[in-house]
């Protein structure tokens, strides 16, 4: 990866940690969900409101690494508002692309999160990105089966 390329994604990622997005708790969320990453001790919190098939709207907190942190923001931000299909669509390239599956043009969708692919070559930080993302995959998917 291009070194300039690579500072401009170190400052996406620093952005979204000192401003996170969407940070706080919805009041009367359809799904709600804490998860914690031993390996860095990261923690989220992750509230969901959804309705006719849309993330109407979703909040988290939490603590941890900026990567922990950051990958929360930019998910929500990324979410908020999409169809229920779309989003598990998100998830799963966005899994892809920390495999090293996906990359480039074909993770453009994701946006801002396509700064977190370098965190790749770290494996023991892989699951600090991944985190926010596999909370919302279980909150979408445990509110399917309601
Ligand atoms: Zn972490």
């Amino acid at each position: 990866m291009p070194e300039d390329l690579e500072e401009l994604y170190q400052e996406v990622i620093l952005d979204h940690y000192k401003h996170p997005r969407c940070h706080g708790a919805l009041p009367n969320p359809s799904q709600r969900l804490c998860v914690y990453n031993p390996l860095c001790g990261d923690h989220i919190e992750l509230t969901v409101e959804i309705s006719e098939n849309k993330i109407k709207d979703l909040a988290f907190t939490g603590h941890g690494c900026s990567i922990s942190q950051a990958a929360a923001s930019i998910m929500s931000d990324l979410c908020k508002g999409k169809d229920v299909s779309q989003v598990l669509g998100f998830c799963n390239k966005f899994k892809g692309m920390m495999r090293g599956e996906e990359s480039g043009e074909t993770v453009e969708i994701l946006g801002d999160a396509v700064a977190l692919e370098g965190v790749r070559k770290f494996s023991a930080r892989v699951k600090c990105a991944t985190l926010a993302w596999e909370a919302l995959e279980k909150c979408v998917l445990e509110h399917q089966k309601t």
